[in-house]
């Protein structure tokens, strides 16, 4: 049996790591072509810009805030014109994968430098691309993973919570759908038709752990902008276990489920871990699950505040009929809910969705949760 495993070229997380972009962008090349958000150039770049300019000519573009195939285009040209080895995306996750766009379309290297740790997208080597107004178009593979990623724990802990606990929705998924894949022997995210190796379960494995054991220490760091030894290991398996877990294990039905609800508008304000998150708990129902297992991820979700019900993701009274598009939408032929071991059915989806809403709800009825209180 052939095994695949994805890694990005270098991983470098710390306080202050956003200082060894210029050496990074020095060993590359001899240029950089800097793809930034608003808040980079108000608030990130200033600090350092003088370093890294001393490192490597950069020429910088402001990312419009859409990644759709026009801006990518837009991008490519104005890279193409500055010359250079390097791309940088530096900014969230459209940022981020528009920037592995223009570098692979351009062919040139790339470094990624995530200032939220709310998905695992920056290690991987795909974009998911947008039509202009915002609506999920596809997934764009890409030949190689980032050169590097530079996560700076100080930019993470200084953003919004909020982005913090839906990283943790995703890197909680990761485990239970890497399982999956790995029980059914599913060809992982490389575009082989081969599974992860061993080093990619127990990756996928770590990252779980991390999130149930440091998760709410992690969030109240992040609350009070403490960078402490709990929030770099809960970055850690947001950015790097999550995303070498699910690229080369696999995807499966929490991330099945979460694509179900994107299919309503009401889920649009959620963010996609909170979505898969409800999704991760709903896949417990549906495989089979403990119920020490599933008392665990909703005592977990239930202390950082991500969603138990469906109400936590926009959707408080849901009708039959768009529980109806969802459960279609879930059971596609080309879902990765077929992932799991089971047959996956329009019935046995929307049995595990009304059930994981009513356990969440009656949790809540039963104490007082909310995050610090489980
Ligand atoms: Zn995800």
């Amino acid at each position: 049996m052939i095994t695949t495993t994805l890694f990005p070229g270098r991983y470098i997380q710390g306080y202050g790591a956003v200082k060894r972009l210029g050496p990074e962008v020095a060993r590359l090349g001899k240029s950089a072509f800097l793809i930034g958000s608003n808040t980079v150039f108000r608030q990130i770049l200033p600090a350092f810009w003088e370093e890294l300019d001393g490192c490597a000519r950069v020429v910088t573009a402001k990312f419009s805030g859409e990644c759709c195939d026009d801006e990518i285009d837009r991008l490519v040209k104005l890279a193409d014109k500055a010359g250079g080895e390097v791309v940088i995306g530096m900014g969230g996750g459209k940022v981020m994968d528009t920037a592995k766009a223009v570098a692979h379309l351009s062919k040139r290297y790339l470094v990624i430098v995530p200032t939220i740790a709310a998905s695992d997208a920056p290690c991987s080597a795909v974009s998911v691309i947008y039509t202009p107004d915002g609506v999920y178009n596809r997934p764009m593979p890409h030949p190689r993973n980032p050169d590097a990623v530079i996560v700076d724990t100080k930019i993470i802990a200084d953003a919004p919570v909020r982005f913090l606990v839906a990283g943790m929705g995703d890197a909680l998924s990761t485990w239970f759908e890497a399982e999956s894949c790995r029980n059914k022997s599913v060809a992982n995210m490389s575009f082989t038709g081969d599974t992860g190796a061993m080093t990619a379960y127990a990756l996928a494995h770590l990252c779980y752990r991390t999130v149930i054991e440091y998760g709410l220490v992690a969030r109240m760091a992040c609350e009070s902008h403490s960078v402490v030894p709990a929030l770099e290991r809960v970055v850690e398996a947001n950015t790097l276990l999550s995303g070498l877990g699910f690229e080369s294990c696999g995807l499966a039905g929490a991330h099945g489920i979460q694509i179900g609800f994107t299919a309503l508008k009401e889920t649009e304000d959620y963010l996609h871990g909170e979505i898969v998150a409800f999704g991760t708990q709903a896949s417990l129902f549906l495989t089979g699950r403990n119920k020490e297992t599933i008392d665990e991820v909703y005592s977990f979700c239930e202390s950082v505040g991500l969603p138990t019900t469906l109400a936590g993701i926009g959707l408080p009274e849901i009708s039959d009929a768009d529980l109806d598009k969802v459960a279609g939408v879930i059971v596609d032929k080309d879902n990765p809910v077929h992932n799991e071991s089971m047959p996956v059915t329009r019935d046995s989806v929307l049995a595990a969705i009304r059930l994981a809403d009513h356990y969440g709800k009656s949790r809540k009825s039963s104490h007082n949760v909310g995050p610090g209180k489980a």
